[in-house]
């Protein structure tokens, strides 16, 4: 058979590479589901149930929009946004449980009959923009009937070649992120786009993967050999010999040549003249963290303890926190681990899912940690049992005040004597610290470093909060100014309130891991800077170029700057 070339379109390369595989072809989740009657006295209870799957599959969407956000992929969060809105929309929610109601059949059932009357509504719509609407309904509608149905999205446990390209219909992030690494070549979908969740994801772990393809089945089939060459935007199906050994060299190419930027990146992040800055890793996943060490990370500077909560109708229990905490300390091997309390917001866990107006000020991260005592003990409970397991230290999000500091503190207090009565072996030193992402708390650094052990800057929410701009809102995003001088100033002032403190001072928010910042960040005189692993060893290679002195000094004119602009004149291009 001879080879056949499909041409792609730049979009759909979502993660550039060459991957050489044989193609596994998902099997569709399928269109069954259940149906069946319900007696009078089983409605409640039906409705409740498809309420809390509406629930489950917002939060899902919640924490992947927040993770969207923190990578700027704004047309995925308006995507997403309208999923979120789709979720609340009274045709699909108000009609659902009026035919569950009326007709006393089961949820998926009800669920199924109002999917297919909303699609056929869309799909007659003239405009072709809301015509498109019905792909989002379908992709919502799949979201709440798998969840309906109980179906985890974490489904690959094996793959069945040794280099395989995976070849699906869509792919959850979740998905995404159980697909087993030592056996993945390359991932295809049919539909998605390059700033979908699962894209972001695949460029984070360097996994060449294409989007949006369409009907790829129709050209491959179980176990056929392929390129994906993502630098041409080809897909090569059957290739012969010499095709199969140019690529088989280009692939080689490519991977010395990233051994080589590893190999460099081993080594620390000095200055000229001496100043060691720590470079560590933000990891949402366990399965990030041997690509975080192989890019020079020292450490673990924030992992987010958020995805835990994903896919979750019930909050995970001590032992299952304990075992994960206790996973990632073990896969660290001493180095430091720094492990961020749940930072999500209360409408995205409680009640139901009307929105509060504005959640970003609400009943968030410690704020709901301080309220649901229990879910907070829980996780400190976890944390403190994996202990003994590593170098553990414990960051709170989104402090606010010197009273929450002291509450944590007594919390931590109880979680101690109840440790130690039940004979659990437990460090009690383990430093603790706080984010820096509230203007309040920048202002009164000063006071708050005498609690802590070491402060972390987080900057999305720091601008988000100091220039009143809504981070997922792209209307302001243009106000997303790092250079700002008010943000300038507050990090000036977080900065020199730890060092007169001795306390260290990091930063995790996103500007930490772009070039452009790293020249004031050292400035600062920062000790460390933790981001994306994939950042690391061009940060490295920056910093190893720098004298912290200089920067000190355009740091110290750049505070005196009245506008973005005229900050960002005082450091010329970084990279
Ligand atoms: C931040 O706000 O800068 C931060 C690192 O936390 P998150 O992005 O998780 O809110
Ligand atoms: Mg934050």
């Amino acid at each position: 058979m001879s080879t056949k070339v499909l041409k792609l379109e730049e979009k759909s390369v979502a993660s550039p590479g060459i991957a050489i595989g044989q193609a596994y072809i998902v099997p569709s989740r399928g269109t069954h589901f259940p149906k069946y009657w319900i007696t009078d006295k089983e409605i409640s209870s039906e409705v409740s149930r498809f309420k809390q799957a509406v629930l489950k599959s917002a939060r899902q969407l919640a924490i992947i929009k927040d993770k969207l956000c923190r990578f700027q992929g704004k047309e995925q969060i308006q995507i997403l946004e309208s999923h979120v809105l789709l979720l609340k929309d009274p045709m699909l929610n108000d009609s659902s449980i009026q035919i569950i109601t009326d007709s006393c059949i089961n949820a998926e059932w009800a669920l199924d009959k109002v999917l297919a009357q909303l699609k056929l509504a869309f799909a007659s719509m003239r405009d072709e923009y809301l015509r498109e609407r019905k792909n989002d309904i379908d992709y919502v509608g799949r979201r709440i009937m798998s969840n309906l149905m109980g179906q985890q999205e974490h489904g690959f446990k094996e793959l069945p070649y040794p280099n395989t390209i995976v070849i699906a219909y869509d792919m959850s992030p979740a998905d995404f992120a159980s697909l087993p690494r030592h056996q993945l070549a390359g991932v295809i979908t049919s539909v998605g786009g390059e700033t979908s969740h699962m894209a972001i994801m695949a460029r984070a772990l360097e996994i060449p993967t294409i989007v949006g393809f369409g009907d790829i089945t129709s050209h491959v089939n179980e176990g056929t050999q392929l390129i994906i060459d993502g630098n041409s935007q080809q897909i090569h199906i059957q290739p012969d010999k010499s095709l199969l050994t140019l690529f088989k060299r280009k692939q080689r190419q490519q991977r010395a040549a990233t051994r080589k930027l590893l190999r460099e990146s081993r080594t620390p992040a000095v200055t000229l003249d001496g100043y060691h800055m720590h470079l560590m890793a933000n990891i949402d996943l366990i399965d990030e963290i041997p690509m975080a060490l192989e890019y020079g990370a020292e450490g673990i500077g924030m992992y987010r303890t958020e995805y835990l909560f994903l896919n979750q109708l019930d909050y995970p229990s001590e032992e299952e926190q304990y075992k994960h905490y206790k996973t990632i300390l073990k896969m660290m091997k001493g180095r430091p681990v720094t492990i961020r309390t749940l930072d999500i917001g209360g409408d995205k866990l409680f009640g139901n899912i009307e929105e509060h107006l504005n959640p970003a000020l609400g009943l968030r991260a410690i704020r709901l940690c301080l309220k649901e005592v229990e879910i907070f003990k829980t996780q400190l409970r976890a944390l403190y049992r994996a202990s003994p397991h590593g170098q553990l230290r414990i960051m709170f999000p989104m402090i606010t005040t010197c009273d929450e500091l002291r509450q944590i503190r007594s919390i931590i207090r109880e979680v101690h004597a109840e440790l130690t009565r039940q004979k659990h072996k437990f460090r009690h030193n383990i430093p603790l610290g706080i984010m820096v992402e509230v203007p309040s708390t920048a202002i009164i650094a000063d006071q708050l470093a005498r609690d802590v052990q070491f402060f972390s800057i987080g900057t999305n929410d720091l601008i988000q909060y100091t220039l009143a701009i809504d981070r997922t809102n792209e209307q302001v995003s243009y106000l997303y100014q790092p250079f700002h001088p008010a943000i300038m100033r507050l990090l000036h002032m977080t900065a020199t309130a730890g060092r007169q403190a001795q306390i260290e001072v990091a930063m995790c928010g996103e500007i930490a891991g772009d070039p452009k910042y790293i020249v004031p960040l050292l400035g600062l005189g920062l000790n460390s800077l933790s981001m994306n692993p994939i950042s690391i060893p061009r940060v490295k290679k920056l910093i190893r170029s720098q004298n912290q002195r200089d920067a000190i000094r355009q740091l110290e004119s750049a505070l005196l700057a009245g506008t973005a602009d005229e900050v960002s004149d005082h450091f010329p291009s970084g990279d």
